[in-house]
């Protein structure tokens, strides 16, 4: 059987499958395994989730799954591999938002940035106030940025969070101590040269910054399924059906490997 993805979802998967006795291949596209792990554990105030990672990446390492890093799936290359079974683990992207200047050269986006990919500034607007958004800023403010805005179209910080309410206590001492500032019920409409432009209540305001960082969602990276259904057995696994939570990958993926 073929694993798409690096991610917890199809490392849980392979390494279960490889156990139960199954012959597997797990495909991840980049140098490394752990997916979005690696950014969800890039704040020194969530090492558990790298150490969780590594954890994860040694045991599948450790399994009988033959590992290929640098590997993308392609609906030729699958389909040319005679699999029995193939697995989707492909997890999801970020969502990028029509913005006039998103494209610019100081714009960059949040896993970037919690995996030290993308340098950021003194002034950091961060575009979007979920969960990823409230870490990156409060990670920036903790590695040496001195002024961390974090601009939101909803009314609140963290609407969009589901989480227990010790994690969101942590959360939100964390943000009152590093001192991460909030505007909410506003429109970004512009990343210029320097400068971000938003609207609250049909008034234009500008706030100068030298990096943007992008947090505002993501996307599924669920197109090969639809080019694999018609000819293969294949199944998604975690943030390609949605994008969720390392507990619902890791879930999934032990549970497809089961039912083989
Ligand atoms: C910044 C951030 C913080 C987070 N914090 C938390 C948290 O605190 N708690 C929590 O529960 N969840 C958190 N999450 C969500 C959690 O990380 C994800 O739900 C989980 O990683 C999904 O696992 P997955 O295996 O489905 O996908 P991913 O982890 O996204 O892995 C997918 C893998 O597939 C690879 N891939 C994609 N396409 C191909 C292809 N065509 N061929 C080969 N490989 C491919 C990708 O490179 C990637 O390695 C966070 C996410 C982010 C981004």
């Amino acid at each position: 059987m073929l694993v798409i993805g690096g991610g917890p979802g199809g490392m849980e998967a392979a390494i279960i499958a490889a156990e139960r006795g199954h012959e597997v291949e797990l495909w991840e596209r980049t140098a490394r395994l752990g997916g979005a792990l690696l950014a969800a554990g890039g704040p020194v105030f969530k090492k558990d989730v790298l150490d969780y990672a590594e954890y994860l990446v040694n045991k599948t390492h450790r399994s009988d799954a033959t590992v290929k890093t640098m590997k993308t799936a392609t609906a030729a290359e699958v389909l040319a591999g005679n699999w029995d079974k193939v697995i989707l683990a492909a997890g999801s992207r970020a969502t990028i938002p029509p913005i006039k200047g998103i494209d610019g050269p100081n714009v960059v986006l949040a896993n970037d940035v919690l995996t030290g990919k993308a340098k950021f500034g003194k002034k950091v607007v961060v575009l979007g106030a979920g969960l990823v958004g409230a870490e990156t800023a409060a990670h920036c403010k903790t590695e040496g940025a001195e002024q961390v805005t974090v601009i939101e179209m909803l009314p609140q910080r963290l609407m969009t969070v589901e989480h227990c309410r010790n994690n969101e206590q942590a959360l939100d001492q964390l943000l009152a101590d590093t001192e991460v500032e909030f505007i909410t019920s506003a429109k970004l409409t512009e990343f210029g040269d320097g400068i971000v432009t938003y609207e609250v209540d049909g008034t234009e305001h500008h706030l100068v910054t030298d990096t943007s960082i992008i947090a505002s969602g993501y996307t599924s990276n669920n197109e090969l399924f639809d080019e694999l259904i018609e000819h293969v057995d294949v199944e998604m696994v975690g943030d390609v059906i949605e994008p969720d939570s390392i507990l619902t990958a890791v879930h999934g993926g032990f549970h497809i490997a089961r039912n083989i």
